[in-house]
């Protein structure tokens, strides 16, 4: 069984009001609400409630104390059970009146997947999509109900979109909210439904959109289209978009960052003596790279600020040249003839020539 007063942080003889400031600090934390990007957030904000919901009721944590077991999870299927501990402790505005309901209380979410080109991604592009998404009806305008009627308020439970219900636990009876079965939690009905939505209020359509895909943008960048998702229950907003931007690779720049790397192939006695090599862009002019006198193989060359543009700020990356040089192969035999040569002045211990070659000279 887990430690209730380790999960609070309090002693085995913590009194009430310190149990009690414990949970508010913790749940204040940790509430999902608040943390809405870590997925562990509800698992330990559960944890804690349940903490408390057992130390702060002086049987339930005698029992605890005595070591009893019971199911404890039984009293947390319904986020209801929650809000309720909530709602005792922190007034009925925590959260807006439970997360639970406001989450379902709006349109749902979606995600679509932009792939680019890396010259795309460096200028930046305005790119039409289509998606399918839940969207209002035109008929009623998203109502639900036919022309000429209106919805009402539910009647089961009377406008509030929950209802509550008493279950009977090891511990007594726990009061639960559930959302209405009647209305589904949006707290009105349609007497008369909308003969195109059936009184869904939403159709499945296909939208159009034109998306701003920004310079710089990254494989893995996540753009967000508010109010962009699919349409929600009659008076709730709508969800959000989220646009999902693939770089493809490019044949030849590497992306490193904000960086890019390309490599150039040389002679070796350009390498030897110096060069100028130009180098085509990812976009925009060929660039003069400069090769010193000397340069060896696998050299990295940097030029400042020729990398891609940086995600919503200034400036840009560095790109990185490698210098790859080339030793010939085929030789002419009177390349063959000046190789020797110079071979013979530095004292290098080279092979010696082929058949042919010996024969022709
Ligand atoms: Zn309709
Ligand atoms: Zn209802």
């Amino acid at each position: 069984m887990k430690d209730y007063y380790e999960v609070l942080g309090v002693s085995k003889d913590a009194d009430d009001s310190e149990i009690k400031k414990a949970f508010r600090k913790l749940a204040r934390d940790t509430h999902p609400d608040a943390n809405p990007d870590d997925p562990g957030a509800e698992a330990r904000f559960k944890e804690i409630a349940e903490a408390y919901e057992v130390l702060s009721e002086p049987s339930k944590r005698a029992a605890y104390d005595r070591g009893d077991a019971y199911a404890v999870e039984d009293l947390f299927s319904s986020f209801g059970g929650l809000d309720d501990i909530l709602s005792q402790i922190f007034g009925g505005g925590f959260g807006g009146g439970g997360f639970r309901r406001q989450q379902r209380r709006r349109g749902a979410d979606l995600r679509v997947t932009v792939a680019v080109t890396l010259e795309e991604a460096f200028t930046g592009e305005q790119r039409q999509i289509q998606y399918r998404a839940p969207s209002e009806c035109e008929v009623c305008q998203g109502s639900g109900a036919a022309d000429g009627s209106e919805r009402v308020t539910c009647a089961t439970c009377r406008g509030a979109g929950q209802v509550q219900t008493s279950r009977a636990t090891i511990l007594g009876s726990m009061m639960t909210v559930t959302d209405c079965p009647t209305c589904r939690g949006v707290g009105t009905t349609v007497e008369n439904p909308c003969q195109a939505c059936r009184g869904a209020g939403r159709v499945d359509s296909v939208r159009e959109l034109t998306v701003e895909i920004p310079p710089g943008v990254q494989d893995g960048t996540r753009l967000k289209l508010s109010g962009r998702g699919g349409a929600g229950e009659p008076d709730t907003p709508p969800g959000d978009l989220y646009v999902d931007v693939r770089v493809r690779p490019h044949d030849s720049f590497e992306r490193i960052g904000d960086d890019l790397r390309a490599a150039i192939q040389i002679d070796m006695a350009e390498a030897a003596l110096g060069t100028a090599v130009s180098l085509a862009r990812l976009v925009g002019e060929d660039i003069d790279v400069d090769i010193e006198a000397g340069t060896q193989p696998g050299t990295i060359v940097r030029i400042r600020g020729e990398g891609m543009p940086r995600l919503g700020r200034r400036g840009h990356g560095d790109l990185y040249v490698e210098v790859v040089v080339s030793v010939p192969q085929g030789l002419s035999s009177d390349e063959e003839d000046l190789l020797r040569s110079y071979a013979e002045l530095r004292g290098a211990a080279v092979a010696e020539g082929s058949r042919r070659r010996r024969r022709r000279r």
